[in-house]
């Protein structure tokens, strides 16, 4: 048995079709490209079964993971991750099975962990020694980090505003760290130029191909968790809209796989108002959607003006009949808030756009009381320092207090 049943990459927009053996960005037409598998060779050699005695990580999938031979996995031991039951909160909201996918528990704290592991150990099978990327933190972390791992040299660009914590951590792994005095998109010109002028691998959101299969290694374990049976529907925070894409992708290759029946959830996209352009996109009825002017959120991971695959993201939204929902700043840390006092979780506020979202979409009565809902939690809270504010004032020592 081979440990990977990777057959070729494809292009969603033009079908054009590209081997995995080298440093492959782009398609020729400018759209990302996918990976695809010999789907009829893995149903003959792998059932659900085999997969519950296997390792606690991500790695369970890898026959439908792009990493041909095992010595080139970079591990740090992700995926996995919880799938808690939120009975309180449920019950606020009038929803009896509400489920939390906590992507805090994965090393680095968000699930950038997932794209990261996958996708720097392609890298490293394709031979990659250095590799670029424009990041607003969280994304950055990871992949410096686990390059760091792998032995690969990373630069890395990021807005002066990203969090501090996150350019602690690329800087702990010694990559090139760059601050730009601008935005993730001034980052990006600033790697193109570096990308063209010395040849670097371009790991930019979606334009290398294995990302993404990291991510839909969240709806893989979804699936499992659930014990193969779909939920009704999953809300994810969407920025680049990885994430959603992966997820759909894997829910997709279980259909073909034949392991999951009946139909797919709906998928919500949950971006901030201040910058929703797949929302604006959605609601137009558009296959693309427009660069978002401006755009400004604390939820740092979510504000992506214009993404490479947002014609992806709008196909898994058409196709599953989902939707697409915007959430004030003010609302969702509201919802962080709650979620810790009826809860004990400490989210994201990006996770806690979702939570505000299906608290609108149960009143609107698009979520039904019956229906199964999962939301991602895309980070730990505690990579947010500074979105609580709690100023207490100090105490004398020895004051007795009241409780
Ligand atoms: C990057 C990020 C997102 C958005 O993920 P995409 O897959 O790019 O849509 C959501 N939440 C957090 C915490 C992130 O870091
Ligand atoms: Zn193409």
């Amino acid at each position: 048995m081979k440990y990977s049943y990777v057959s070729h990459l494809y292009c969603p927009k033009c079908g054009n079709e590209y081997d995995t053996a080298g440093k492959q960005q782009l398609c020729s037409c400018g759209s990302p490209l996918l990976v695809e598998y010999e789907w009829d060779e893995l149903k003959k050699v792998l059932t659900p079964e085999q997969l519950t005695k296997r390792e606690n990580s991500l790695w369970r999938y890898h026959e439908m993971l792009p990493v041909e031979n095992e010595e080139h996995v970079v591990s740090l031991g992700e995926g996995m991750t919880p799938l808690l039951k939120l009975p309180v909160l449920g019950k606020e909201m009038d929803i009896h099975n509400l489920y939390m996918k906590d992507e805090g528990l994965v090393p680095t704290g968000t699930f950038k962990a997932r794209g990261a592991a996958v996708g720097v150990s392609k890298a490293k099978e394709i031979g990659v020694k250095e590799f670029a990327m424009p990041t607003n933190g969280n994304a950055g972390a990871a992949w410096a980090l686990y390059g760091a791992k792998a032995g690969i040299k990373s630069t890395i660009v990021m807005p002066k505003d990203a969090p501090k914590i996150t350019r602690n951590e690329v800087a702990l792994s010694g990559a090139n760290l760059y601050v730009v005095d601008g935005l993730i998109s001034d980052a990006g010109k600033i790697v193109g130029k570096a990308v063209k002028d010395y040849g670097l691998y371009d790991v930019s959101t979606l334009k290398e191909p294995y990302r993404i299969e990291g991510k839909k290694t969240m709806g893989l374990e979804i699936a499992e968790q659930m014990g193969w049976e779909m939920p009704g529907v999953i809300l994810y925070p969407t920025g680049g809209g990885v994430g959603l894409i992966g997820i759909y992708k894997a829910l997709k290759e279980l259909q073909t796989l034949g392991w999951v029946k009946g139909r797919l959830p709906r998928l919500v996209a949950v971006q901030a108002a201040g910058c929703a352009p797949i929302v604006k996109a959605w609601k137009e009825k558009k296959t693309e959607s427009e660069f978002w002017p401006n755009s400004e959120t604390k939820a740092f991971g979510i504000n992506v003006p214009k993404a490479l695959g947002d014609f992806l993201v709008l196909d898994a939204i058409y196709q599953t009949d989902g939707c697409a929902v915007e959430v004030e700043d003010e609302s969702m840390l509201e919802e962080q808030k709650r979620i810790a006092r009826l809860e004990g979780a400490f989210i994201c506020p990006e996770g806690a756009a979702v939570f505000s979202a299906i608290r609108r979409l149960r009143r609107d009565g698009w979520i039904t009381r019956d229906e199964t809902v999962v939301a991602l939690n895309t980070g730990a809270g505690i990579k947010y320092p500074d979105t609580v504010d709690s100023d207490v004032p100090v105490i004398k020592k020895d004051t007795s207090i009241k409780i």
